[in-house]
Parts: structure tokens; C-alpha cells; sequence
């Protein structure tokens, strides 16, 4: 088999807040994406996974653990070769775009910055990279705001594509736009994907979507991964309790699971609970004997084709 294209290990994030507290993003993290393959990252917001996806683009140093790309070590300081093989999406176009620029210059900009070619070869990829992004070539010269929404994600999409990427992370890609057209992004994706054997990191609290673009999924809690898996498997039978609520809590998919008893929010990433981060929450905390949920933290262990972390993940569930 293959090396990995993405290979993460232990990612750890934690940033310093007032008080000298510390809020802890990420917590030792571990995940692969093959060339050509697409993970979905799912989560509440806070759970972590947009700083996830941040650290795997190489915008956030981490605080301990690594990302390699194809083997080597990825991150904000390395060189612009490599860096130019994984490309993010955002989203707000606007993140990418200048707005006092036409959105022709926004999508070369990345080509001078990796000083691609000459002016013309620049430019003809460009609107090349529009053009498969589906937006007429004619677009290029207007501005942000004379666009629409899903033409600006499109544009978005080309500057990243425009540097032939073998990873793009998007980062909540269609969250912001209306229904019509998500749909109509979400193809675009997926024949650009086909197209161009690019992998996919999909960062999205979109259950629906994620089932449609991905073939793997992780699930994230207050910064770790508590369940990753096949789509199917996930999907048809997931096994973490948290995985279980927030399909439950989507009526279109998990009509098929009555939806556990969940009280109160997620904890705060600044004081995450000892044991098990989902403990407070969890009705099957007291399955587990010795109060091992709230003391112990619970690693991802192989659970058939999925990856669970779970105390209980060595007997069925009861359903509730
Ligand atoms: Fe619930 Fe315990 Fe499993 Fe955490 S480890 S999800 S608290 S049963």
C-alpha cells in the first residue's frame, strides 16, 4: 500500500488566554488522507476542527505533533514547493479575494507569489482555473461585490486550484450559501475532484453535505477525535454516543436512531472535563464501571473498519 498524501500524528493546538488559561484547540490528533481520497472533519462548533484544518494547511503552527505531506514535514515555515501542494478554502470568499482588485487578479496572485511563469502563461491559467471552476473567463475582470455568492465561492475555489494542489482543505465551503446553489458547489467539488485527483479535507458541521463529498469521516469533540470511520459504517452504525446524538439531531439522518438524551453544552475548551471530554453528557456514562469515564481519557482503538474512543467500545451499545 502507498504512503499516505496527509499523515497527521498527535496534533496538539493550544493557545494562551487571559489568566493565564489555556484554551486547548486540539488535542493529539491522528489522522491520514490518501492521494486522491477526501475526509470529512464533523463537529460542533468549538469542537476544533477549523483549527484542525488550519494546522493541516499550514496557517497554524502546532503546539506538538506533526502534519507530513507525502512524507515530509508540512507546516507554516516550510518551502513554497510544498506548500503549494495543499491549498485552503474558506467560508468567506472574501478572506481570499481583494476586494479592490478584479477576481482575475485574485486567482494569479498565488502564481506570482510561487512566481509561476511569465504574465501570460499566468494569466491563461487563471482563467483556465476559472473556466473549470464553471465561471466564464469574462468574470475575471469584475470585482468582488458585482458577483454573487456561489460565484465568489467558485472564484475561491479556482485561486486555490490554480496552483494544481494535491490536498485542498475547505473549511465550512458551502455553509454560506443558499441552498440552490451549495448543491451546485458541492458538484463542482466533486468533478473537480474526478478531474483532478485532488484529496479533499472537508471541515463541515453539515452532516448531509459531508455524507455526499466524503468517503471517510472523523468526528471531533472538544478537540479530539472520537470517532472516524468509512462513511457507511459511520453513518449506517455509528458507534461513539456523541457520533450517535449528532446524527439524531439531523431528522433526514437519523431517523432510524432515537436521539439519546443530551443535557447541556459542550464544555469550554478552557477548562475541557477530566476522563472523557463527553462525560457530562453522556447516558451511558454509568455503564462504564469505577467512574472510569470521568478519570480516564479514552484513546481510539480499532473498532471493525471504524476507529472509536470509547470505554465502551468492547460492548454493544444500549440503544436509548
Ligand atoms: Fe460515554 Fe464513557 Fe464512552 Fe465517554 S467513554 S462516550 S462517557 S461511555
Amino acid at each position: 500500500m502507498s504512503a499516505p498524501l496527509l499523515s497527521v500524528s498527535e496534533l496538539t493546538v493550544r493557545f494562551p488566554a487571559r489568566g493565564g488559561r489555556t484554551v486547548h484547540a486540539v488535542e493529539s490528533v491522528s489522522l491520514t488522507i490518501a492521494q486522491g481520497g477526501t475526509l470529512g472533519l464533523v463537529g460542533e462548533s468549538g469542537s476544533g476542527k477549523s483549527t484542525t484544518a488550519r494546522a493541516i494547511a499550514g496557517l497554524q503552527a502546532p503546539t506538538a505533533g506533526e502534519v507530513r505531506v507525502d512524507g515530509e514535514p508540512f507546516g507554516p515555515r516550510s518551502a513554497p514547493a510544498l506548500r503549494r501542494r495543499v491549498q485552503m478554502v474558506f467560508q468567506d470568499p472574501y478572506s481570499s479575494l481583494d476586494p479592490r482588485r478584479p477576481v482575475g487578479w485574485s486567482v494569479e496572485e498565488p502564481l506570482m507569489l510561487h512566481g509561476v511563469g511569465t504574465a501570460a502563461v499566468r494569466r491563461a491559467r487563471a482563467l483556465a482555473a476559472l473556466d473549470a471552476c464553471g465561471l466564464d473567463p469574462r468574470l475575471s475582470l469584475r470585482y468582488p461585490h458585482e458577483l454573487s455568492g456561489g460565484q465568489r465561492q467558485r472564484v475561491a475555489i479556482a485561486r486555490a486550484l490554480v496552483v494544481e494542489p494535491e490536498l485542498v482543505v475547505l473549511d465550512e465551503p458551502t455553509s454560506a450559501l443558499d441552498v440552490s446553489v451549495r448543491a451546485q458547489v458541492i458538484e463542482l467539488l466533486g468533478d473537480l475532484r474526478r478531474r483532478f485527483s485532488i484529496a479533499y479535507l472537508f471541515v463541515s458541521h453539515d452532516l448531509a453535505v459531508v455524507r455526499r463529498v466524503c468517503e471517510q469521516v472523523a468526528v471531533m469533540y472538544l478537540g479530539r477525535i472520537v470517532e472516524h470511520g468509512p462513511r457507511e459504517q459511520l453513518f449506517k452504525a455509528p458507534q461513539h454516543p456523541y457520533t450517535r446524538a449528532l446524527l439524531a439531531s439531523v431528522p433526514t439522518l437519523g431517523r432510524e436512531l432515537a436521539p439519546p438524551p443530551l443535557s447541556g453544552d459542550p464544555a469550554s475548551p478552557l477548562a475541557p472535563p477530566p476522563g472523557c471530554a463527553f462525560h457530562p453528557r453522556c447516558p451511558h456514562r454509568h455503564e462504564v464501571a469505577d467512574e472510569r469515564c470521568s478519570l480516564e481519557v479514552p484513546f481510539l482503538r480499532e473498532h471493525g473498519t471504524s476507529r472509536v474512543a470509547c470505554h465502551l467500545q468492547a460492548t454493544p451499545l444500549t440503544p436509548r
